[in-house]
Protein backbone atom coordinates (compact mmCIF):
# COMPACT_ATOMS: atom_id res chain seq x y z
CA UNK A 1 0.00 0.00 0.00
CA UNK A 2 2.62 2.06 1.13
CA UNK A 3 4.73 1.52 -1.83
CA UNK A 4 1.46 2.28 -4.37
CA UNK A 5 1.21 5.69 -2.74
CA UNK A 6 4.61 6.45 -2.78
CA UNK A 7 4.70 5.20 -6.37
CA UNK A 8 1.99 7.82 -7.39
CA UNK A 9 3.80 10.72 -5.53
CA UNK A 10 6.35 9.83 -8.04
CA UNK A 11 4.46 9.97 -10.78
CA UNK A 12 2.81 13.22 -9.95
CA UNK A 13 5.98 14.62 -9.53
CA UNK A 14 6.91 13.68 -13.17
CA UNK A 15 4.26 14.97 -14.69
CA UNK A 16 4.69 18.27 -12.40
CA UNK A 17 3.79 21.14 -15.22
CA UNK A 18 6.34 23.39 -16.15
CA UNK A 19 4.77 25.84 -14.73
CA UNK A 20 5.82 24.67 -11.06
CA UNK A 21 9.13 25.49 -12.38
CA UNK A 22 11.68 27.95 -11.77
CA UNK A 23 10.20 31.49 -12.23
CA UNK A 24 12.30 33.91 -14.98
CA UNK A 25 14.04 36.34 -12.54
CA UNK A 26 13.80 39.67 -14.49
CA UNK A 27 15.76 42.71 -13.29
CA UNK A 28 15.29 46.08 -15.31
CA UNK A 29 16.83 49.41 -14.56
CA UNK A 30 13.59 51.63 -14.22
CA UNK A 31 10.25 50.48 -12.60
CA UNK A 32 8.71 51.20 -15.61
CA UNK A 33 10.30 48.45 -17.37
CA UNK A 34 9.83 46.23 -14.05
CA UNK A 35 5.83 46.88 -14.09
CA UNK A 36 5.60 46.17 -17.82
CA UNK A 37 7.13 42.80 -17.54
CA UNK A 38 5.14 42.07 -14.48
CA UNK A 39 1.88 42.69 -16.60
CA UNK A 40 3.41 40.92 -19.28
CA UNK A 41 5.01 38.08 -17.56
CA UNK A 42 2.51 37.09 -14.75
CA UNK A 43 3.42 34.67 -12.38
CA UNK A 44 5.91 33.59 -14.65
CA UNK A 45 7.88 35.93 -13.62
CA UNK A 46 9.82 37.95 -10.77
CA UNK A 47 10.94 41.28 -12.00
CA UNK A 48 12.41 44.25 -10.19
CA UNK A 49 13.94 47.30 -10.86
CA UNK A 50 17.70 48.86 -9.41
CA UNK A 51 15.24 52.61 -9.84
CA UNK A 52 13.33 53.49 -7.54
CA UNK A 53 10.11 55.86 -9.47
CA UNK A 54 11.50 58.22 -7.19
CA UNK A 55 14.77 58.22 -7.92
CA UNK A 56 16.10 60.33 -10.79
CA UNK A 57 17.22 57.61 -13.37
CA UNK A 58 20.19 59.15 -14.63
CA UNK A 59 22.04 59.23 -11.39
CA UNK A 60 21.00 55.92 -9.06
CA UNK A 61 23.28 55.26 -6.37
CA UNK A 62 24.92 51.42 -6.83
CA UNK A 63 23.58 49.29 -3.62
CA UNK A 64 25.95 46.15 -3.42
CA UNK A 65 22.75 44.37 -3.50
CA UNK A 66 22.28 45.26 -7.17
CA UNK A 67 25.12 42.82 -7.96
CA UNK A 68 23.18 40.34 -5.67
CA UNK A 69 20.28 40.51 -7.75
CA UNK A 70 21.97 41.09 -11.30
CA UNK A 71 23.89 37.68 -10.56
CA UNK A 72 20.65 35.85 -10.42
CA UNK A 73 18.99 37.44 -13.08
CA UNK A 74 17.51 35.26 -16.28
CA UNK A 75 17.18 38.80 -18.00
CA UNK A 76 18.15 42.28 -17.91
CA UNK A 77 16.02 44.85 -19.22
CA UNK A 78 17.44 48.35 -19.96
CA UNK A 79 16.20 52.37 -21.25
CA UNK A 80 19.33 52.15 -23.29
CA UNK A 81 21.29 55.56 -24.70
CA UNK A 82 22.99 55.93 -22.00
CA UNK A 83 20.15 56.48 -19.55
CA UNK A 84 21.89 53.46 -17.15
CA UNK A 85 25.79 55.29 -18.21
CA UNK A 86 27.01 56.28 -14.93
CA UNK A 87 25.95 53.02 -12.41
CA UNK A 88 25.38 49.91 -14.78
CA UNK A 89 28.12 48.78 -16.96
CA UNK A 90 30.21 48.32 -13.63
CA UNK A 91 27.54 46.15 -12.10
CA UNK A 92 26.81 44.09 -14.87
CA UNK A 93 30.86 43.07 -14.89
CA UNK A 94 30.87 42.84 -11.32
CA UNK A 95 27.95 40.68 -11.43
CA UNK A 96 29.85 37.73 -13.47
CA UNK A 97 26.47 36.62 -15.17
CA UNK A 98 27.32 36.48 -18.86
CA UNK A 99 23.45 35.81 -19.55
CA UNK A 100 22.56 39.18 -19.04
CA UNK A 101 25.69 41.19 -20.93
CA UNK A 102 24.83 43.23 -23.71
CA UNK A 103 24.72 40.98 -26.68
CA UNK A 104 23.75 38.10 -24.73
CA UNK A 105 20.32 36.37 -25.10
CA UNK A 106 19.30 37.78 -21.48
CA UNK A 107 19.85 41.68 -22.13
CA UNK A 108 17.07 43.86 -23.40
CA UNK A 109 17.26 47.07 -24.61
CA UNK A 110 14.11 48.72 -24.67
CA UNK A 111 14.71 51.62 -26.75
CA UNK A 112 14.81 49.62 -29.66
CA UNK A 113 12.12 50.11 -31.84
CA UNK A 114 10.55 53.30 -29.92
CA UNK A 115 10.13 56.79 -30.76
CA UNK A 116 13.10 58.26 -29.69
CA UNK A 117 12.97 62.21 -30.14
CA UNK A 118 16.01 65.05 -29.89
CA UNK A 119 17.82 61.87 -31.47
CA UNK A 120 21.92 64.02 -32.67
CA UNK A 121 22.62 65.18 -35.92
CA UNK A 122 25.67 65.78 -35.41
CA UNK A 123 28.86 63.80 -33.74
CA UNK A 124 28.12 63.36 -30.10
CA UNK A 125 29.92 64.51 -27.51
CA UNK A 126 28.89 64.78 -23.64
CA UNK A 127 30.18 68.21 -23.75
CA UNK A 128 28.86 70.08 -20.84
CA UNK A 129 27.43 67.66 -18.75
CA UNK A 130 24.54 66.70 -21.35
CA UNK A 131 22.98 63.42 -20.28
CA UNK A 132 21.04 63.27 -23.59
CA UNK A 133 23.78 62.79 -26.19
CA UNK A 134 22.25 59.88 -27.90
CA UNK A 135 18.66 61.59 -28.01
CA UNK A 136 15.81 61.75 -25.38
CA UNK A 137 15.72 58.12 -22.96
CA UNK A 138 13.06 59.29 -21.12
CA UNK A 139 10.48 57.48 -23.93
CA UNK A 140 8.51 55.18 -22.19
CA UNK A 141 6.20 58.62 -21.09
CA UNK A 142 4.77 58.36 -24.75
CA UNK A 143 2.05 55.62 -24.08
CA UNK A 144 2.62 54.21 -27.90
CA UNK A 145 6.51 53.51 -26.85
CA UNK A 146 5.00 51.83 -23.46
CA UNK A 147 3.28 50.22 -26.55
CA UNK A 148 6.44 48.69 -28.54
CA UNK A 149 8.39 47.81 -25.27
CA UNK A 150 5.41 45.22 -24.26
CA UNK A 151 5.87 44.10 -27.93
CA UNK A 152 9.59 43.53 -27.16
CA UNK A 153 9.31 42.20 -23.35
CA UNK A 154 6.36 39.55 -24.80
CA UNK A 155 8.88 38.14 -27.65
CA UNK A 156 11.70 38.38 -25.09
CA UNK A 157 10.30 36.06 -22.40
CA UNK A 158 8.74 33.53 -25.12
CA UNK A 159 12.27 33.51 -26.49
CA UNK A 160 13.73 32.65 -23.16
CA UNK A 161 10.66 30.62 -22.16
CA UNK A 162 8.95 29.11 -25.67
CA UNK A 163 6.77 26.76 -23.18
CA UNK A 164 4.63 29.82 -22.22
CA UNK A 165 4.38 31.76 -25.39
CA UNK A 166 0.91 31.71 -25.83
CA UNK A 167 0.57 32.77 -22.19
CA UNK A 168 2.56 36.25 -22.87
CA UNK A 169 0.83 36.39 -25.89
CA UNK A 170 -2.65 36.84 -24.50
CA UNK A 171 -1.11 39.22 -22.06
CA UNK A 172 0.36 41.36 -24.40
CA UNK A 173 -3.10 41.16 -25.98
CA UNK A 174 -4.66 42.02 -23.13
CA UNK A 175 -2.70 44.89 -21.99
CA UNK A 176 -2.72 46.69 -25.18
CA UNK A 177 -6.60 46.49 -25.50
CA UNK A 178 -6.20 48.33 -22.38
CA UNK A 179 -4.25 50.77 -23.04
CA UNK A 180 -5.84 51.51 -26.63
CA UNK A 181 -8.85 51.92 -24.48
CA UNK A 182 -7.21 54.45 -21.64
CA UNK A 183 -5.14 56.05 -23.75
CA UNK A 184 -8.56 57.31 -25.62
CA UNK A 185 -9.78 58.58 -22.22
CA UNK A 186 -6.63 60.64 -21.64
CA UNK A 187 -6.30 61.92 -24.67
CA UNK A 188 -9.97 63.29 -23.84
CA UNK A 189 -9.15 64.60 -20.76
CA UNK A 190 -6.20 67.06 -21.65
CA UNK A 191 -7.77 68.09 -25.68
CA UNK A 192 -9.08 70.92 -24.83
CA UNK A 193 -4.86 72.01 -23.93
CA UNK A 194 -3.92 71.34 -26.79
CA UNK A 195 -1.26 73.59 -27.92
CA UNK A 196 -0.52 74.53 -24.49
CA UNK A 197 3.12 75.52 -23.73
CA UNK A 198 4.73 74.05 -20.31
CA UNK A 199 8.04 74.60 -18.59
CA UNK A 200 9.33 71.71 -16.72
CA UNK A 201 13.04 70.72 -15.09
CA UNK A 202 14.48 68.24 -16.69
CA UNK A 203 13.87 67.76 -20.62
CA UNK A 204 11.72 64.59 -19.71
CA UNK A 205 8.46 65.17 -21.15
CA UNK A 206 8.93 65.83 -25.22
CA UNK A 207 7.74 62.29 -25.81
CA UNK A 208 4.86 62.55 -23.29
CA UNK A 209 3.78 66.40 -24.70
CA UNK A 210 4.18 65.21 -27.93
CA UNK A 211 1.84 62.26 -27.60
CA UNK A 212 -0.66 65.18 -25.35
CA UNK A 213 -0.50 67.29 -27.89
CA UNK A 214 1.44 70.23 -24.96
CA UNK A 215 4.62 72.43 -25.94
CA UNK A 216 7.99 72.17 -24.29
CA UNK A 217 8.67 75.75 -24.55
CA UNK A 218 11.93 75.03 -22.01
CA UNK A 219 13.64 73.72 -19.16
CA UNK A 220 14.56 75.50 -15.97
CA UNK A 221 17.76 73.12 -16.17
CA UNK A 222 20.00 74.96 -18.57
CA UNK A 223 21.40 71.40 -20.41
CA UNK A 224 19.96 68.01 -18.89
CA UNK A 225 21.90 67.34 -15.93
CA UNK A 226 23.39 70.82 -15.38
CA UNK A 227 21.54 72.86 -12.56
CA UNK A 228 19.65 75.61 -12.60
CA UNK A 229 21.62 78.95 -12.77
CA UNK A 230 20.69 82.63 -12.27
CA UNK A 231 20.66 83.86 -15.70
CA UNK A 232 19.00 80.66 -17.30
CA UNK A 233 16.51 81.15 -14.30
CA UNK A 234 15.99 84.86 -15.66
CA UNK A 235 15.59 83.65 -18.54
CA UNK A 236 12.58 81.13 -18.06
CA UNK A 237 10.82 83.67 -15.84
CA UNK A 238 10.82 86.34 -19.00
CA UNK A 239 9.88 82.93 -21.67
CA UNK A 240 7.21 82.19 -18.71
CA UNK A 241 5.91 85.37 -19.06
CA UNK A 242 5.96 86.35 -22.74
CA UNK A 243 4.33 83.19 -23.61
CA UNK A 244 1.31 83.39 -20.82
CA UNK A 245 2.59 79.51 -19.83
CA UNK A 246 0.65 78.63 -16.73
CA UNK A 247 2.29 75.18 -16.03
CA UNK A 248 5.77 74.41 -14.69
CA UNK A 249 6.29 70.33 -14.51
CA UNK A 250 8.96 69.13 -12.18
CA UNK A 251 9.92 65.82 -11.50
CA UNK A 252 9.34 64.14 -8.29
CA UNK A 253 13.20 64.45 -7.45
CA UNK A 254 14.49 68.03 -8.14
CA UNK A 255 14.76 70.38 -5.45
CA UNK A 256 11.42 72.78 -5.88
CA UNK A 257 13.15 76.11 -4.76
CA UNK A 258 14.05 77.34 -8.41
CA UNK A 259 10.24 76.49 -10.00
CA UNK A 260 8.74 77.98 -7.09
CA UNK A 261 10.78 81.21 -7.48
CA UNK A 262 9.79 81.42 -10.99
CA UNK A 263 6.00 80.85 -10.31
CA UNK A 264 6.34 83.64 -7.68
CA UNK A 265 7.15 86.26 -10.67
CA UNK A 266 5.19 85.12 -13.11
CA UNK A 267 2.11 83.47 -11.55
CA UNK A 268 2.44 79.93 -13.00
CA UNK A 269 0.82 76.74 -11.08
CA UNK A 270 4.33 74.49 -10.42
CA UNK A 271 3.32 71.00 -10.89
CA UNK A 272 5.09 67.46 -9.94
CA UNK A 273 4.96 65.44 -13.12
CA UNK A 274 5.77 61.84 -12.50
CA UNK A 275 7.87 60.18 -14.77
CA UNK A 276 8.09 56.64 -13.24
CA UNK A 277 5.72 53.96 -11.92
CA UNK A 278 6.25 54.07 -7.94
CA UNK A 279 7.20 57.99 -8.26
CA UNK A 280 4.17 58.17 -5.14
CA UNK A 281 2.62 55.39 -3.54
CA UNK A 282 -0.76 55.79 -6.12
CA UNK A 283 1.42 54.97 -9.09
CA UNK A 284 1.18 51.13 -8.52
CA UNK A 285 1.89 50.51 -12.56
CA UNK A 286 1.62 51.66 -16.15
CA UNK A 287 -1.40 52.78 -16.07
CA UNK A 288 -1.61 54.73 -12.89
CA UNK A 289 1.56 56.72 -14.29
CA UNK A 290 -0.31 58.32 -16.87
CA UNK A 291 -3.92 58.48 -14.77
CA UNK A 292 -1.68 60.59 -12.24
CA UNK A 293 -0.11 62.67 -14.74
CA UNK A 294 -3.04 63.40 -17.32
CA UNK A 295 -5.02 64.25 -14.23
CA UNK A 296 -2.62 66.49 -12.11
CA UNK A 297 -1.86 68.62 -15.78
CA UNK A 298 -5.30 69.15 -16.34
CA UNK A 299 -6.50 70.20 -12.93
CA UNK A 300 -3.35 72.67 -13.48
CA UNK A 301 -4.64 73.88 -16.89
CA UNK A 302 -8.24 73.57 -15.67
CA UNK A 303 -7.45 75.95 -12.66
CA UNK A 304 -8.52 73.32 -10.23
CA UNK A 305 -6.34 72.97 -6.95
ZN1 LIG B 1 17.16 62.87 -18.75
Amino acid sequence: MRSRILAAALLALAFTPAAHAKKLAVMTSLSDLASLTSTIGGDRVEADSLAKGYQDPHFVEAKPTFILKLSRADLLIVAGLELEIGYLPPLIDQSRNARIHPGAPGYLDASAGCEILGRPTQQVTRAMGDVHPYGNPHYWTDPENGRVIARAIAAKLSELDPAHKADYDRSLQAFETKLTAKDAEWRKKLAPYAGSKIVTFHDSWPNFAKHFQLVVAGQVEPKPGIPPSPSHTLEIVNLVLGEKIRVILVEPYFDLKTPKYVADKTGAAVVVGYPSVGGTKDIPDYFALFDKNVDGLAAAFGGKP
